[in-house]
């Protein structure tokens, strides 16, 4: 071969070389892929559809995203994207989320099936080959909020109070219940009485207005809410006004004890760290306590009245308005939200009801204590205990014995704290003590959903029960 022959092979085969070279190197053979990330079957105007896309490659050239529904076509989304160079990759990643309310356009917004079409495009390779994917789901819209039937028709509640009250919702119904103001309820279904009959304990909070609006509330898998009110009166209740002499010797008892079972830390002074003790901790453990309440079984595990303390004295009521002096100067003001019962030092605690122990361990204020779950949604609390005679998750009767009174937590002397939370609401112990408010506020409701009429008022209690 002359050399004139070898420079023009080269010459030749060089660019084409370099050309093979250049296209194995942006060859993308990975096409996008499509992800839902969120994505019910059911949807509603509030739903929200989420969409992951990706390209491994080279990156996304082209998206597409079309409701379409009987021929109708809409696109909500469709983007193009720039080519990168070829060292460089482009758009690799586009999240998407969709309203359903915003993104369906009126004309075509009815319930019933849609169809959601995703089309998208990688960047091309070769100048010519490009990889394309098309997807689609279908979703059924659902307009239509559950309907609700109020069953019990007499609801007399009062501030710091409980009331139950008895509807029926319809089928579709996945969560309901009564809202009270900002307090949310939780109604829990009444099997035996009826395709979709619910019972709803609520409570009016102790600084809830009796003017405060009150309705039962039901939702649907589509997000799709409907609420009605009910025949109710509400009454105010005086609380009592108590003044608290702190001591120097009283301050300096309790805090070390409370620093060394929480989070808290010392502040400034002792007194300071008191403060914060008697006001963000006790916060703190109130939302402990709610949360506890809010994991509550879904039928009653009591029956009867509940009982106060035997033979205990009372000392502090509920909802007892106290103000804190230290050295004459007026320093904190608090709302005991329980009983405080005195007996003798160390005596048995009794479990008030039947029911289940949720909590039996160190809660911050309340020392040392036990919480009893009584079902839907109603716990009670045995704080300050010097002793804990029970554990998490035993069966406990009426009566029972729980633990040892003492003065843990932020106590002055030997007693028993006993508190009553209904979802996270403190209420009234002294409603739940008394026999006849018991049968008519709570367990007699449940005769009125009797469809067949019974009148066993002994087994009023047993309709609550699935078991
Ligand atoms: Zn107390």
């Amino acid at each position: 071969m002359t050399l004139f022959m070898k420079k023009l092979l080269i010459g030749i085969s060089s660019p084409l070389v370099l050309f093979l070279v250049y296209s194995l190197w942006n060859w993308d053979s990975s096409p996008p892929t499509v992800q839902w990330r969120e994505a019910p079957s059911v949807i509603g105007m509030d739903s929200q559809i989420s969409l992951e896309i990706q390209d491994q490659g080279k990156g996304l050239q082209w998206l597409e995203v079309a409701w379409v529904r009987s021929g109708d076509r809409h696109v909500v989304v469709s983007e193009t994207y720039e080519a990168p160079w070829s060292w460089q990759q482009g758009m690799t990643q586009r999240s998407l989320d969709l309203s359903v309310g915003s993104s369906l356009p009126e004309s075509i917004l009815s319930e019933g099936e849609f169809l959601l079409e995703v089309r998208v495009r990688d960047q091309s390779d070769l100048w010519f080959w490009e990889n394309e994917v098309f997807e689609q789901r279908s979703f059924n819209l659902d307009l239509t909020p559950p309907r609700i039937q109020t069953l019990s028709d007499q609801h007399y509640i009062r501030q710091g109070g409980s009331e139950a009250i008895l509807y029926k919702v319809s089928e579709d119904t996945v969560a309901s219940g009564v809202q009270v103001g900002e307090h949310l309820f939780r109604g829990y279904p009444l099997p035996g009485r009826g395709q979709g009959t619910h019972v709803c304990l609520f409570a009016l909070a102790h600084d809830q207005a009796p003017a405060t609006a009150m309705y039962v509330w039901a939702e649907d898998a589509a997000g799709n809410r409907n609420q009605t009110s009910f025949w109710k009166r509400a009454f105010p209740v005086k609380f009592r006004k108590r003044n608290i002499q702190l001591s120097e010797s009283m301050i300096n008892a309790v805090v070390p004890e409370i620093l060394a079972h929480t989070d808290m830390t010392l502040g400034e002074s002792v007194l300071e760290t008191f403060l914060e003790i008697n006001g963000r901790l006790r916060e703190i453990n109130h939302r402990q306590i709610e949360e506890i309440s809010r994991q509550s079984v879904g039928h009653l595990l009591w029956s009867g009245a509940f009982l106060q303390l035997s033979n205990s004295q009372v000392e502090s009521a509920f909802a007892d308005h106290r103000t804190y002096y230290y050295k004459s100067q007026k320093v904190d003001q608090q709302t005991h939200l329980g009983f405080d019962l005195a007996t003798v030092a160390h005596g048995a605690v009794e479990s008030a009801n039947d029911g289940i122990v949720v909590f039996a361990d160190y809660l911050g204020i309340y020392g040392n204590t036990v919480l009893v779950d009584h079902g839907l949604g109603l716990i009670s609390l045995y704080g300050h205990l010097s002793s804990i005679e029970v554990q998490e998750g035993q069966g406990i009767t009426k009566g029972a014995i729980l633990g040892r009174t003492g003065q843990t937590g932020l106590a002055a002397g030997d007693h028993l704290h006993f508190s009553m939370i209904l979802q996270g609401v403190q209420v009234n112990p002294l409603e739940w003590w008394d026999e006849r408010w018991v049968d008519q506020h709570i367990l007699g409701k449940a005769l009125v959903a009797t469809e067949e009429g019974e009148e066993s008022r002994r087994g009023a209690a047993d309709l609550f029960d699935p078991s």
